[in-house]
């Protein structure tokens, strides 16, 4: 095998392919040159050998010796210098590049090659001594560190001392000697700290720059940025040995970064930075404050500084040039940095630029616009879940935070107001016009309206599918969860965390896209939802299969959800509508009662306020299919708590509190996820499934009367496991719409269905789907039930699962396809033996992930449902899946 890959002088043996070997710096580097632009002649060592060297035991085989002296003498050849000569010295730069870019985690060696013989020559060939002794000391200040791994303040100290002693603030200041008496106090500091003396064999320097960036690839920082950022370990990094071309050679070179569009509008327009006489470290590190590229913008900042279009002209109009050429070369807005060494012009690096969501959107819009790219092409290029940034307030990225915590970014926009710690006075306080934050342990569906009333919501535990994230995401609430640094004293109103003391109405922030919680108000910037974004949007309408509705359950959720592009609604969890202040004591009479007809009294009286609900959401979704699914949890959840709670429940309800408890406790169930819940309350308390279908139908044909547009409700039955379950309640659903058909002398199609969450109704999907006419996949209970993980403990464990990569992913936010995706698979195909065509959907969170979408495309699904503020996200991946 071959390990070392030529660029420069004519000559490139990679390409932009290349990546995975070469690395992204490395195959890009190869590639500028084979298109003819000016790229100072290298060679990169490949990401193989990383592999080969750790597997070595950190050592080197002797065929690398050979194939870098060839590196080498390919760069002597081009550049005419010769490594280690003592008249003209070669000298070169020693980078890592891997696949993805891993900015400032791995190392980097410059002006390699000097040595005390070498200086005098690069002194003599530059006709500029402080260049040849500055550049020296930089390199041995940046060996010691890197390579030697010594300790890099003390030479940031003599360099001080040396500032002192001659009375002057700036390194600009020093002279010629000045720089070479520093070499010297390097040179000891090197042979105390070290204990040999500093390399001045070339050779020795070249072995051990390449070794330290390999190296580096296990540095701690490294491994904890791969580990943030999904990268594999056993990438590796390249190692790239360039010619060394130095931007700070007086005032004709210069060194800069740029962006071929505006990284952060999209605008199209020349963006970047550069420094006269400066090398590009000076750029990044912020030594000196970097002038702007083009005129134009240099004038908007009202900067003194001189552009670089205005103070190198000719090599600016070249560099335009090359902007222009990369664009068109790679289709894709480029990073880039350059330096310029005595007016000519020197590309080392170009890569497809960073940039913000609505930056993304433009550059994809504008370039298949401008013929760069296909629509197809430009529907790929965006990220969907970057959309979420656009569709909620952010927080302004100026703005200076404080963070005191950290939890799961459950759901995003960000959100300031006064913490509160219960439902009742988070809506109390709404009421008075406060911004509140709510802040539970965790939130019951009891918390819902205190959670309407809040601006954000923020969790002590829950994943990212407890009940907090699930309802925030619904409600389009910013939402943290699982901060586990917070310790809430509900009692006391007020949390410790990281050693502060926060009092109900102190403000605090919350970003729903980071997870952070931070200390105060910080300032956020609004959404705009600008011309890209529709168009964009319609060219993934033109490209998806997949259909895309919407989790819902109030009107102003399902007009939201509509605005976005919703094609219906995939799943109304009715439940939400039961506990509205006014209806909550009619649901806790109906569960109260111990006989059927307490409960129909009851439930008779929550019957007209259930078919104004379903009336407004059909008149809402008016043409577009709404799925409604009969009540789910378990009935306990409605039920009072506190001592507080139960006299005044009793009260309400007529009952006393001894009574009240008792029934309480006979409803108390160990398990309740797996108790009685779902189409269980609607096989033991028929009359509960009969109000609500009864409410769907006379709310359906009350719209249809009115309006002369039917909606098609989907009657969904939850938690299903066989089919004579749904046999029951399809024959009572049945029965109550021909009841009310002939009561009000007109009718409407309705569908009946059930969701597939527990295995056995994935493995009997056969025989159930002779009772159903679509099967919705509520993934979240059915991750839960497949896996045996609980949905709301989930959070406690499962960070620590995947940090050791037993799930790649967490399976809550994305499907275990291994696991859960295959019993979707089976159920599908099971179910539509029996019904060829039936309808299929998923309505669990998984709806609005991306990869999970993609599952759902390749499984031949016909439609996601997500939350409203995911139908736009869903609808982008849907596009992608489909490409
Ligand atoms: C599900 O379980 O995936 C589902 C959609 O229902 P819920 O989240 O209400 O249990
Ligand atoms: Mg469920």
């Amino acid at each position: 095998v071959r390990y070392v890959y030529r660029f420069g002088g004519g000559v490139s043996d990679g390409k932009a392919g290349d990546k995975n070997l070469l690395g992204g710096k490395g195959a890009n580097l190869a590639e500028m040159a084979s298109i003819g632009l000016p790229v100072p002649p290298g060679f990169t060592i490949s990401t193989e050998m990383c592999a080969r060297y750790y597997a070595e035991g950190e050592r080197f085989p002797d065929s690398l010796r050979q194939e870098v002296a060839d590196g080498v003498a390919h760069i002597e050849k081009v550049t005419g210098k010769r490594f280690g000569d003592a008249a003209d010295p070669l000298l070169v730069s020693v980078r890592s590049g891997a696949r993805v870019s891993m900015p400032g985690m791995m190392d980097t060696v410059l002006n390699l090659g000097l040595n005390d013989e070498t200086v005098e020559g690069l002194a003599a060939t530059s006709g500029d001594p402080r260049f040849a002794w500055d550049s020296y000391r930089r390199f041995i200040q940046m060996y010691a560190d890197v390579v030697l791994g010594l300790e890099h303040g003390a030479f940031e100290e003599a360099l001080e001392i040396a500032k002192e002693d001659k009375g002057v603030h700036l390194d600009t200041e020093l002279e010629a000697g000045d720089w070479q008496a520093l070499v010297s106090r390097y040179k000891e500091l090197v042979e105390e700290l070290w204990e040999k003396p500093f390399p001045q064999d070339v050779h020795e320097q070249l072995w051990g720059a390449i070794g330290a960036v390999f190296g580096s690839w296990q540095s701690e920082r490294a491994r904890v940025y791969r580990r943030l950022n999904s990268i594999p370990g056993d990438w590796g990094t390249a190692v790239n040995v360039q010619a060394m071309v130095f931007g700070n050679m007086g005032d004709t070179s210069a060194t800069g970064v740029a962006f071929t569009r505006d990284p952060s509008t999209g605008e199209r327009a020349y963006y970047g930075e550069y420094l006269i006489n400066a090398q590009g470290e000076d750029v990044v590190a912020g030594i000196r404050t970097p002038q702007y590229l083009t005129k134009g913008a240099r004038e908007r900042a009202a900067a003194k500084a001189p552009s670089m279009e205005e103070a190198l002209p000719d090599v600016y109009a070249e560099l335009a040039r090359v902007f222009d050429t990369l664009e068109n070369h790679y289709r894709e807005m480029q990073d880039i940095e350059f330096t310029v060494e005595r007016g000519k012009l020197w590309m080392l690096q170009t890569r497809s630029g960073k940039r913000t969501a609505k930056a993304a959107l433009k550059i994809a819009v504008d370039m298949a616009r401008e013929g760069l790219i296909s629509e197809e092409e430009a529907v790929l290029r965006v990220d969907p879940a970057a959309l979420d940034q656009l569709l909620h307030p952010t927080l302004d990225p100026q703005a200076e935070r404080k963070v005191i915590a950290k939890g799961l970014p459950a759901s995003p926009g960000a959100a300031s107001g006064k913490a509160v710690f219960d439902a009742d006075t988070a809506e109390r306080m709404a009421g008075h016009d406060e911004s509140v934050i709510l802040v539970r342990i965790e939130t019951s569906p009891e918390d819902i309206h205190g959670m309407h009333a809040a601006k954000g919501i923020l969790t002590a535990r829950g994943g990212m599918t407890s009940h907090a994230a699930v309802v925030a995401r619904g409600m389009g609430r910013p939402c943290v969860s699982g901060a586990g640094g917070l310790s809430i004293d509900y009692k006391a109103k007020r949390m410790r965390v990281a050693g502060q003391e926060i009092a109900e109405g102190d403000v605090i922030t919350i970003d729903g896209a980071t997870g952070e919680v931070m200390l105060g108000e910080v300032a956020t910037v609004q959404p705009e939802l600008v011309g890209d974004f529709g168009i964009l949007m319609e060219w993934a309408d033109r490209a998806r299969r997949l259909k895309v509705r919407a989790n819902a359950e109030t009107p102003a959720d399902c007009r939201t959800a509509r605005e976005f592009g919703a094609e219906g609604i995939g799943l109304c969890r009715t439940e939400h509508m039961f506990f509205d202040a006014e209806r909550i004591t009619n649901v806790r009479r109906m569960i109260l009662a111990d006989k059927e007809a307490g409960r129909r009294a009851a439930l008779a009286k929550l019957l007209p306020a259930q078919r104004d609900d379903f009336t407004e959401i059909f008149r809402v979704m008016a043409g577009l299919p709404v799925t409604i699914r009969l009540l789910d949890p378990p009935l306990h959840e409605f039920l009072p708590h506190s001592e507080e709670e139960f006299a005044e429940v009793a009260r309400a309800v007529g009952e006393t509190a001894e009574g009240l408890k008792q029934r309480v406790s006979e409803l108390h169930e160990f398990n309740p996820m797996l108790g009685h819940r779902g189409c269980r309350l609607g096989i033991t308390y028929p009359e509960i499934y009969e109000m609500q279908a009864r409410a769907i139908f006379e709310a359906a044909v009350a719209v249809a009367k009115d309006s002369g547009e039917a909606p098609i409700p989907e009657v969904m039955v939850p938690l299903v496991g066989t089919k004579a379950e749904l046999a029951i309640i399809r024959q009572l659903i049945d029965r109550t719409a021909k009841a009310v058909f002939e009561e009000q002398g007109r009718s409407v199609d309705y569908l009946v269905g059930t969701m597939i969450e527990l295995p056995r109704a994935a493995l009997r999907a056969g025989s159930i789907a002779e009772e159903a006419e679509f099967f919705s996949f509520g993934t979240n209970d059915f991750t839960q039930t497949t896996l045996g993980v609980s949905r709301d403990d989930a959070g406690r464990f499962l960070t620590e699962y995947v940090e050791k990569g037993i799930y790649a992913r967490d399976p809550f936010v994305s499907i275990d396809e291994e696991g859960v995706g295959e019993l979707i698979a089976l159920a599908a195909e099971r179910g539509r033996a029996t019904v060829p065509g039936l309808k299929l959907g998923i309505c669990g969170e998984h709806g609005g992930d991306p990869t999970s979408i993609a599952f759902c495309e390749k499984t031949g699904l016909d439609y996601v449902s997500a939350s409203p503020y995911r139908v736009p996200i869903a609808r982008l991946a849907a596009a992608q899946a489909a490409l």
